[in-house]
């Protein structure tokens, strides 16, 4: 089966999948993106994700190229050909394909749209969360506008790969005042001594998760005491459990931070229970992407 991908207009083989050398999104890092899960056929938190993505755009003044009816049809089709019904999207718009110039330049500049799919076993992801990450700190080198979903990606691709040098899963990155912001690739949670569950607020220092926000409303229907405020590393080493979210990896226990071990060093229940809670969440208002149109399953909505 060859992997498919879409370029602009058309399904390409994905090893002949490619855009221009001046794209703007290439030379300067002029694009956003959005990364969605397909589970079981579902495509997760379908509209947190384009909510963002038009957020993303309208905050680069990147014209959409299209509409969400349109994308849809896309991933759907990605997910035909591809013979997908567990894996990611991932979807890329630049500001298009110019004549090398810091300054936008025209702007009848057609915004570039790549969309790709691959499958991913979620049994093996279940396997590690079961297990927990480690996490690394290092101190947060990225710009203050973090809210947006830019592809500008180095600061946090040195931080991964730093993790995985240091034989982590993760790493969660120190402000200024050595308080937490997010993961290279995920939100940071904790649980505190006392059984709060915390998480910093969507300032322009994270990107404000759909997982995060699912989470959130999730915390909320179980009742959890949740307060949404900034956490020291001094508190996370001290915390009874931690944790990380992000659309392909769901709720991940964290057992480790530095070299620290976070209570006994196996998940905690919280973590857990909130982990059964966003897949069941999703499952309960999530269409079938295979099926067109909107199929409600019936139940409470868990983001209101
Ligand atoms: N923060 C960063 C820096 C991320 O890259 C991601 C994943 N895209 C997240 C947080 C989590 O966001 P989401 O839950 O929307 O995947």
């Amino acid at each position: 089966l060859n992997r498919i991908s879409y370029v602009n207009g058309r399904f390409v083989r994905h090893a002949h999948a490619s855009v221009h050398v001046e794209d703007r999104g290439f030379q300067f890092g002029d694009a956003v993106y959005e990364v969605w899960t397909v589970f079981d056929g579902r495509l997760l938190d379908e509209e947190g994700h384009f909510t963002r993505l038009d957020r993303s755009l309208s905050e680069l003044s990147i014209r959409n190229p299209k509409s969400r009816q349109a994308y849809l049809a896309i991933i759907r089709e990605l997910l035909r050909r591809n013979r997908i019904r567990d894996g990611l999207i991932y979807l890329q718009v630049s500001r298009g394909a110019a004549p090398r110039d810091h300054v936008f330049g025209n702007q009848e500049a057609s915004p570039t749209v790549v969309l790709t799919a691959k499958r991913v076993d979620f049994k093996a992801k279940e396997a590690k969360a079961a297990i927990g990450v480690s996490v690394i700190t290092l101190r947060d080198q990225r710009w203050s506008r973090c809210d947006i979903k830019t592809v500008n990606l180095l600061p946090n691709v040195l931080a991964k790969q730093a993790a995985f040098e240091a034989g982590a899963g993760e790493a969660w990155l120190l402000d200024a005042e050595d308080f937490i912001t997010e993961g290279s690739s995920s939100n940071a949670w904790i649980v505190t001594s006392e059984g709060v569950l915390m998480t910093r607020p969507a300032d322009n220092a994270i990107l404000n998760g759909v997982t995060r926000r699912r989470v959130i409303a999730c915390a909320k229907q179980l009742g959890l005491g949740f307060e949404e405020r900034a956490f020291s590393l001094s508190e996370a080493v001290r915390a009874r459990e931690a944790f990380i979210t992000s659309a392909s990896t769901f709720v991940t226990p964290v057992v480790q931070i530095d070299d620290e071990i976070i209570a006994n060093g196996a998940p905690g229940s919280i973590s857990l229970s909130l982990r059964d809670a966003y897949q069941q969440c999703n499952q309960i208002d999530t269409p079938n992407i295979e099926q067109d149109g909107t199929v409600a399953a019936g139940g409470q909505p868990c983001i209101p």
